[in-house]
Parts: C-alpha cells; structure tokens; sequence
C-alpha cells in the first residue's frame, strides 16, 4: 500500500491487556525520553483496564482499534486484528513493531510486523512452561518467537530456551523483566506522595490489619470451572484465620463462581480489578500473595512479599528454583496446607521474601531502547494523522 508519510517516523507498538500496559509502559517512556517516537495502538482486548493502567504511567494510546467484543473467541480476535494491524504497519513503514509477552494482541501485532515485513521486537520472550498450557498463551509465545528480529529475554533461562528453539543467538539479549521497572516507577511515585498512601489506607481500612492478609488473583483460562471452584473453597475456608482480598478479574467465567462461593463471608474483600498503584500497595502488605497471574509471580517477590501459585506449571520457574515461590496448584488440600504451614512459620515466609529476585534490576526497559536505537535507529514522529489516513482510519 503506498504511504504519504516518510519511512521509519515511529516505532510502533501493538498492545491491548492490563499486563502489557505495565510491561510496556517503562519502555515507550524510555524511547520517548531519548528523543524517539513511540507511536501506540491499542487493541482493544481490555476496554477498561488497558486504558486505566496506561493513564497510571501517564501515558494514553495514541489510536484505539476498538476491535475486541464481550466474550470474543481469541480466534475470532485474531482474525479481525491481522489485517487491521497489518495495513497499519503498511502505512506507517515503522523502524519496528513492538509486542510483548504472549496474549492475543501480541500474537495478532507479531503476525501482521511479519506479513508487512516490517522489523519486530520480542518484550518479554522465551518464557516456556514446555506444556500446552497456559493456553493458548504458549502457543502464542512460541510462535512469536518465531517471527521476531530481536528477543528481549528477562532471564538468562529465558534467552537458553529461545536458542533451544533455534533462534539466532545474536538477536537475544537478556536485560530483566520491564515489569520490575514499572514496579520500580510506581513504588517510587507511592512512597513520594503522602496524599495517596493516605486515601489508600482509607480505602482499604475495611481489613482488618490484625489478621494475615492473603491477596488473591485468579483469572487463567485453565483455571476456569471445576479448578476455579477448588481455589475458591480454599480461600473461604481460609477467611477463618486471615483476611482475603481479591481483586476480580473482569472475565465473565470469573465473578459468577466468585461471587456465588465468596461473596458476603466475613472476612473477605471482594473488589473490583485495582489500579495499578492500588494493587501495588496491597502487595506490599499482603502476607501471602495467591495468584495465577503471571506478572504477581515477578512483582510480589520483588516487594518481598512470598508468593503461592495457583498453577500446575508457571514459566516463571526461575521463581521457584530461587526460592520466592511455591507452586501449589488448585486442589483445595494442597492449597489449604501450604499456607497454613507457612501462616505458622514466619521464619519460612522470611526465607521466600529475602530469596534472590530473578528477573533484573528494574533497568530492562533502558537496555531495550539503547539496543533498539542501536538497531533500528532514532525515530521521530512526523505525521501519523496523513498515515492513518492512507490506512483507511
Ligand atoms: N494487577 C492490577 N490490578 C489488579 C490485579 C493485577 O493492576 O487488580 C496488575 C498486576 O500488578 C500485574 C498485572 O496486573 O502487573 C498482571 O495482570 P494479569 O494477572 O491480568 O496478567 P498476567 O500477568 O497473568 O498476564
């Protein structure tokens, strides 16, 4: 398709879920601050907690394809994603697309770089749980690797599995988790603003601080039905000896049994899904982490709070080997055991938090651009508005 704007203006990235709002919000704020142009799409998959998350780090999507529907098939996402993305990419001509980590957006952005051949980087690459779950997350990471030029690995077992998969040494760098800067950025902008720790404290002065606080997330796909009912009569047997808050992830499969198991137990916090700082400062408090979350696994250890993993397998296995977490699965025996041992042994929690923290220094972001900009060049946004034009927006 030809283009009325002058080639490699932008580095595109291609976004659309609350993780990659966080992981990718250090890096675009590290190309801008170096005089690049970070030009943002947003994909739509997360309609509320994408934007939310971004305004977090100051930051909004500079186009919103609008694409995703309530309860979409990923398949169905993937289908309306590629080619709207790939006339995008047709039209901008960017120094490169970047996507991060494993949801459909990222899919869907990797795949429409490489059908308009255009350079793409890889945030986040080489996690492997070597199992077809998480789904279809793994699949979706595997192939993207697949695709891209250059692989930003958080870990040195991360960059060993890429290059396991045949992928080109040279194009694999290892820098940390961008997730551990964006920790790093809001903890700092929390312990500077006095007014907000404050209206937080009053936000949540319903738990009672005398208790154990567990925070809890669930919200994977295979976690979904009979699973998800075995954690939740964990945690509801759990609100006897501690405080349970637990944020709800907006999937529909999700609030039903939530609610129907948990909700009015004394004892337990059912909240909406928390602003980024808001999470943040719960995290810090929590005695025990509980999560199938990916990103929990990396920011709760880095907080030095001791995490439990509500999976079968994780990707983040360097966090077992260290020590910073347990992986427990879903029965409701395995759970209840696991934290009742270590509720009664504080010298064991104390372990787990002081255990090394794999995934870097919260300095990721800054490697990727000076290797971004080393490749691909310095970027600088001429005119996106005529290019959008010419893609048919
Ligand atoms: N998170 C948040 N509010 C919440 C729950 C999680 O801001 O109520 C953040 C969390 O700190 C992490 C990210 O959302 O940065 C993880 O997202 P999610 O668990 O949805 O995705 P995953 O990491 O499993 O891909």
């Amino acid at each position: 398709m030809a283009t009325e704007a002058p080639p490699e203006e932008v580095y595109l990235f291609v976004a659309g879920t609350r993780p990659e709002a966080v992981k990718l919000s250090p890096v675009i704020l590290a190309l801008r601050a170096r005089g690049s142009a970070a030009f943002l799409v947003a994909t739509g998959q997360h309609r509320e907690l994408f934007p939310e998350t971004l305004a977090g780090f100051g930051l909004v999507a500079d186009h919103d394809l609008g694409i995703m529907q309530r309860a979409q098939s990923p398949a169905s996402v993937i289908g309306l994603l590629v080619p709207a993305l790939a006339d995008l990419c047709a039209a901008l001509r960017p120094a490169a697309v970047i996507v991060q980590g494993d949801t459909a957006s990222a899919f869907a952005g990797a795949q429409a770089a490489a059908y308009a051949r255009c350079p793409l980087v890889h945030v986040e690459a080489g996690l492997r749980t070597g199992h077809s779950d998480p789904f279809p997350e793994e699949m979706h990471r595997r192939a993207i690797a697949q695709m891209a030029d250059l692989h930003f690995a958080p870990t040195a077992h991360a960059a060993a599995a890429l290059r396991r998969e045949g992928v080109a040494p040279h194009t694999i760098h290892v820098t940390g988790n961008t997730g551990i800067d964006a920790l790093h950025l809001t903890a700092a902008r929390l312990a500077g603003d006095a007014g907000l720790q404050a209206a937080l404290g009053m936000r949540f002065a319903g738990i009672d601080a005398r208790r154990p606080l567990l925070l809890a997330t669930i919200h994977r796909r295979e976690n979904h039905g009979e699973r998800l009912d075995s954690v939740l009569l964990a945690l509801a047997v759990l609100a006897r000896a501690a405080e349970i808050v637990l944020p709800i992830h907006p999937h529909p499969a999700v609030a039903g049994p939530v609610n129907a198991v948990l909700g009015g137990l004394p004892g337990v916090h059912l909240l909406p899904p928390l602003d980024y700082p808001a999470f943040l400062w719960l995290m810090q408090r929590a005695t025990l982490v509980l999560t199938d979350s990916g990103g929990v696994q990396e920011e709760a250890p880095a907080l030095g709070t001791p995490v439990l993993v509500l999976r079968d397998v994780t990707e983040r296995s360097e966090g077992i080997a260290s020590g910073n977490a347990r992986l427990v699965g879903t029965e409701t025996a395995d759970i209840l055991a696991a934290v009742t041992e270590l509720l009664g042994d504080a010298g064991a929690r104390g372990r787990m938090a002081a255990a090394a923290l794999p995934y870097g220094a919260g300095d990721a972001a800054r490697q990727i651009v000076e290797i971004m900009l080393a490749r691909f060049g310095q970027s600088r946004l001429v005119a996106p508005p005529a290019a959008l034009a010419v893609a048919g927006w």
